[in-house]
């Protein structure tokens, strides 16, 4: 059985103080870690003192970007070296606002990929169309190509322990979520996709996350299908309450 994962995705926002006072609120209270996997991504500005005061508890901490080298001259990146010393779990890659606003492409995607795993790390890949691309018939064909650059190279090993998060970006932020029928057949979609390119057991071990407005009063249905692991979560993983909510839903 697949163990549930939830992460939300704070983007760029929050200071310092609104990082660990929430931190502080919600670190006992989360569910354990055998139950299901609990996991906020922060800006890279925040992730030491948050990784240091979740220490012993089932909150884990994720990076929201992370680079494909490991040092050097690379103004402005995230070491993923630098991200394990710190003991960081997860780090989002591919995240479409990523893909749109920094033109990161399947290959620089795919490197990371390989980058994160080679570190220790746990990538949580994101994959997903635009509205144009679904209404247009082309979602099988989008996800497809996107997931074979991104999955290039991996081992079975690694695509089994990988996290795959199918966002449609329609849904991102803005309040119109899937339906959970859609949901639970893109997801199963991706699951098919990694099948293909990999094997059967490969595909059963692989988590997939939904992700696009997901919150407390639509999680249970999403993790009601069977081809939905979890959740990636912007918007609703922004405050204790509700980020406590989502995973006692599941
Ligand atoms: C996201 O940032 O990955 C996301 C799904 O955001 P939201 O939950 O706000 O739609």
């Amino acid at each position: 059985m697949r163990k549930p994962i939830i992460a939300g995705n704070w983007k760029m926002n929050k200071t310092l103080s609104e990082a660990m006072s929430f931190v502080e609120e919600v670190k006992n209270s989360v569910p354990a870690s055998d139950k299901v996997d609990a996991a906020v991504c922060a800006s890279a500005l925040f992730l030491a003192p948050m990784v240091e005061a979740v220490k012993g508890t089932d909150l884990k901490i994720g990076s929201q970007n992370v680079s494909d080298k490991d040092s050097g001259a690379y103004t402005g990146e995230i070491s993923p070296v630098a991200l394990k010393d710190l003991n960081v779990t997860y780090a989002i890659i591919g995240h479409s606002e990523r893909r749109e606003y920094y033109s990161e492409t399947d290959e620089f995607i795919n490197s990371k990929t390989k980058k994160t795993f080679e570190h220790g790390l746990t990538p949580i890949l994101c994959c997903g169309e635009t509205l144009e691309e679904r209404e247009g018939g082309k979602f099988e064909e989008v996800i497809r190509t996107q997931l074979t650059a991104d999955l290039a190279g991996l081992t079975e090993d690694q695509v089994s322990n990988l996290v795959i998060a199918y966002e449609p970006i329609w849904a991102i932020g803005t309040g119109k979520s899937a339906t959970e029928k859609d949901a639970q057949e893109s997801c199963k979609f991706v699951r098919d996709v990694v099948a293909s390119l990999y094997n059967e057991n490969v595909a059963e071990a692989v988590r997939v996350q939904y992700g696009g407005s997901v919150k407390p009063e639509n999680i249970k249905e999403y993790m009601a299908q069977p081809d939905i692991d979890g959740a990636l979560v912007g918007g609703a993983s922004l405050e204790p309450a509700s980020f406590l909510a989502l995973l006692e839903a599941v």
